[in-house]
């Protein structure tokens, strides 16, 4: 019992006693392992994520210089219906805002001489 005491307590003197390289080593060895994880970054950043194709978005109606959008056009509705029924929203398709609020006027139109469904079906 009394040995094990005073081996437990003689390290510690030692160790204050005399610089001892074991302390100063073990605290740069935490930080040691980042540097590989800073290093090992070949793409970097910038370039935009293209998991996925995604089309630039232009206003066909514009490219198409399309002023009134004709509600028996129900071919043309019928891009921007979403297969619900909804209009699909402008930031999905890229119609700009003039002609999406045409479109959707000319959309609710045909509706209602039922070329385009208000919902869907279940
Ligand atoms: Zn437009």
């Amino acid at each position: 019992m009394a040995d094990d005491n005073v081996r437990t307590t003689a390290p510690e003197a030692v160790t204050s006693a005399t610089d001892s390289p074991s302390p100063t080593t073990s605290a740069p060895e935490a930080p040691a392992s980042r540097p590989p994880r800073a290093g090992g970054r070949p793409g970097g950043p910038g370039g935009r994520e293209r998991k996925y194709f995604r089309r630039k978005k232009v206003c066909k109606f514009c490219v198409e210089k399309i002023q009134a959008i004709d509600y028996k056009d129900y071919r043309l509705l019928g891009q921007f219906v979403a297969e619900s029924g909804k209009i699909v929203p402008r930031r999905l398709t890229g119609v700009c805002t003039p002609h999406q609020r045409r479109l959707s006027v000319a959309i609710k139109q045909a509706r209602n001489i039922a070329l385009l469904p208000f919902g869907a079906r279940a």
